[in-house]
C-alpha cells in the first residue's frame, strides 16, 4: 500500500511485509522511505500550511466531508484494521466509530477569540493560531484511535501533518488518508512509512515545527532528543503501569468485571489498561476467585476475524515473547498463574497468548513494577494503604490510577494523592471522550490530547492589541 503525499499516493508498496498477527501471512507492503522522499513530503505539508491555516470556517466543512467518507468506508477499513493489528473486528469498529466522534467534536467547534481587555481606548485579544507541520508518530496498539486524538484537533487549529504509523500497523491508516486525501486540499495530510529510523528523521527535520508521539518511554526521549535543536513543540504520551487500588470497602461485585474488562481489552495492549491490582490482604483470596472465575466465562481467544472471539492475538512476536517472559519470571519467584478463558482458531500459528492472573505477586517484581503490556494481570496484596501511594508514587510512571471503594470521599482522597494525569474511582479509563482531555505526567509524557486542552497544544497563543487612534498617546510619560 503506497504513502500519501500533496494529495496524491507516492512512491511504492514495496517495502516491508506487514503481517496479520493471527495467521502470519502477508496482508500488504508498505515503502521504507528514503530520508529524499521525507523530506519531499515535508515539503509538501509545509506548502500546504497557509492555505489550511487561513479560514477556521473552511476547515470545519473540510473536516465534515472527511467525516461522511470515514462513515461510508468503515467496513473495509475495519477489516484491515482488525487483520493488520489482531484484534476482534467489531472492536477495529470501535476505533474508527471512536475516531469519528472525535472529528466530529472538533468540526462543531468554532474559533473563539479571547477577549481580554476591550475599551474606547484599546482591545486586546488572545487567538489560538496553528503551529505549522506537525509530525505525528503513532503505535501499534490503537492505530486509529490514538492517530484521531491527534489529527483531528491538529487539523481543525490549521496546521498540517505527516504521519509515520507503527510499521507493524501502518495499513488502516494509509488507507485512510488515501480515502480522506480525496476531500483535503493536497498537503494538508501525509504519511510516511519505515522504521524508526524514519520517525528520527520526521522528529528531526528543520520545517517540522511540533511532534506529537505516542509510544514507549524509552522511544519516547529519543523523539524529545531529535526536536530538541530545533525547538519544536512536542506532545508525549508515553508508557504507563496503572494500578487498580481496592479499599478494604470495596463493592466486588461492581469492581471486578470493570476492573477485568479493563486489564484484557486489546489483549492488555492499552497504555490505560489496569496493569497491577493492589489488594488488601484479607480480601486476597475473594479477589484472586472471583477474576479468575469471570475471565474464564468471559474471553474467548482467537483470530480477530472470527465470530465470538473477544481476545485476538498479541501485536507482534516481540511483544508476545515480553509477555511470556514476565510471567515466567513471575512463576519461577513463587506466584500462581492462572491461565484463563478458551482458545478457538486453535490451528493458527500467530502470536497468541491466553490471559493470566498471577496471584501471590510482590510489588516490585518485573511483571508488576515494569509496564507488560499484554494479557496478563498481577494481583499485588498490601498491608498499609499509604505505604502502597507512596511506593506507587515513587515508580517512573504517571498515567493513571484507579481507586476502588464504597465511601467515595475516601476514595477521591487516596485517589488525589497519587502523581498522575487521571485520577479514576470505581471506573478506569474507557473509550477517549472528545471532552475529557488526556495525558500523563512523570515518564508517562506531558502535553494534554483531547477536549479544548488538545486544541490548545495543537495551536500557539498570539495576542493581538489594538489601540484606538481617537484617544491620543501619552508620550513621553
Ligand atoms: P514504540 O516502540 O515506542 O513505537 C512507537 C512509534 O515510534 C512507532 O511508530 C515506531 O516505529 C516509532 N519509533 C521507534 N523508534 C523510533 C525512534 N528512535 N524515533 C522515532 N520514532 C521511533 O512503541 P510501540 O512498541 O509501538 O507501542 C507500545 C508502547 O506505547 C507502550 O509502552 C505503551 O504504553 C505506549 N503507548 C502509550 C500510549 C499513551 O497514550 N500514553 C498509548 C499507546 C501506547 P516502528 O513501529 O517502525 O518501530
Ligand atoms: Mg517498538
Amino acid at each position: 500500500m503506497r504513502n500519501v503525499a500533496d494529495g496524491v499516493e507516492v512512491g511504492t508498496d514495496a517495502g516491508r511485509e506487514v503481517e496479520d498477527p493471527a495467521t502470519l501471512e502477508v496482508v500488504d507492503s508498505v515503502e521504507v522511505c528514503a530520508p529524499e522522499g521525507i523530506d519531499q513530503t515535508v515539503r509538501a505539508a509545509r506548502a500546504a500550511f497557509p492555505g489550511w491555516a487561513a479560514s477556521g470556517e473552511d476547515r470545519q466543512a473540510a473536516l465534515t466531508r472527511v467525516s461522511a467518507v470515514l462513515a461510508s468506508h468503515e467496513d473495509e477499513l475495519a477489516i484491515l484494521l482488525s487483520r493488520e493489528q489482531g484484534k476482534p473486528l467489531a472492536q477495529a469498529y470501535q476505533e474508527f466509530r471512536g475516531s469519528r466522534r472525535i472529528l466530529d467534536w472538533y468540526a462543531a467547534l468554532a474559533d473563539a477569540d479571547e477577549i481580554l481587555r476591550e475599551t474606547p481606548e484599546e482591545r486586546v485579544l488572545t487567538k489560538l493560531t496553528p503551529i505549522g507541520v506537525v509530525g505525528m508518530i503513532t503505535p501499534w496498539n490503537f492505530p486509529i484511535t490514538i492517530l484521531g486524538m491527534k489529527l483531528w484537533a491538529t487539523l481543525r487549529a490549521g496546521n498540517t501533518t505527516v504521519i509515520k504509523p507503527a510499521s507493524t500497523t501502518p495499513l488502516s491508516t494509509l488507507r485512510m488518508v488515501q480515502l480522506i486525501a480525496e476531500v483535503l486540499p493536497p498537503g494538508v495530510v501525509n504519511t510516511v512509512t519505515g522504521s524508526g529510523a524514519v520517525g528520527q528523521h520526521l522528529a528531526s527535520h528543520p520545517l517540522v515545527d511540533k511532534v506529537s508521539f505516542t509510544g514507549s518511554t524509552e522511544v519516547g526521549r529519543e523523539v524529545m532528543r531529535a526536536a530538541t535543536p530545533g525547538l519544536k513543540r512536542l506532545t508525549l504520551e508515553l508508557g504507563g503501569n496503572d494500578p487498580a487500588i481496592l479499599l478494604d470497602d470495596v463493592d466486588l461485585d461492581a469492581a471486578l468485571p470493570m476492573i477485568l474488562r479493563s486489564a484484557f481489552h486489546n489483549a492488555g495492549q492499552v497504555c490505560q489498561a489496569i496493569k497491577r491490582v493492589m489488594v488488601p490482604r484479607h480480601l486476597y483470596g475473594d479477589v484472586v476467585d472471583g477474576l479468575v472465575t469471570l475471565a474464564n466465562e468471559s474471553f474467548v481467544v482467537g483470530r480477530g476475524l472470527t465470530e465470538g472471539v473477544t481476545m485476538g492475538p498479541v501485536n507482534n512476536f516481540a511483544q508476545r515473547e515480553t509477555v511470556r517472559g514476565l510471567v515466567a519470571d513471575a512463576r519461577k519467584r513463587g506466584a500462581i498463574v492462572h491461565t484463563v478463558g478458551r482458545r478457538i482458531d486453535a490451528d493458527l500459528p500467530g502470536y497468541f497468548l491466553m490471559p493470566t492472573i498471577v496471584a501471590g505477586v510482590e510489588a516490585d517484581w518485573p511483571l508488576a513494577a515494569t509496564e507488560q503490556f499484554g494479557p496478563s494481570l498481577p494481583l499485588v496484596a498490601y498491608d498499609d494503604l499509604d505505604r502502597t501511594i507512596a511506593d506507587l508514587n515513587a515508580g517512573e510512571f504517571g498515567l493513571d490510577a484507579s481507586v476502588w471503594g464504597r465511601d467515595e470521599d475516601a476514595a477521591i482522597d487516596a485517589s488525589l494523592r497519587l502523581e498522575v494525569g487521571q485520577s479514576f474511582v470505581n471506573t478506569h479509563a474507557g473509550p477517549p471522550d472528545p471532552l475529557i482531555p488526556f495525558g500523563g505526567v512523570k515518564g508517562s509524557g506531558f502535553g494534554r490530547e483531547l477536549g479544548l486542552q488538545g486544541l490548545e497544544e495543537a495551536s500557539q497563543l498570539r495576542v493581538l492589541k489594538v489601540h484606538r487612534a481617537s484617544v491620543p498617546a501619552t508620550v513621553g510619560r
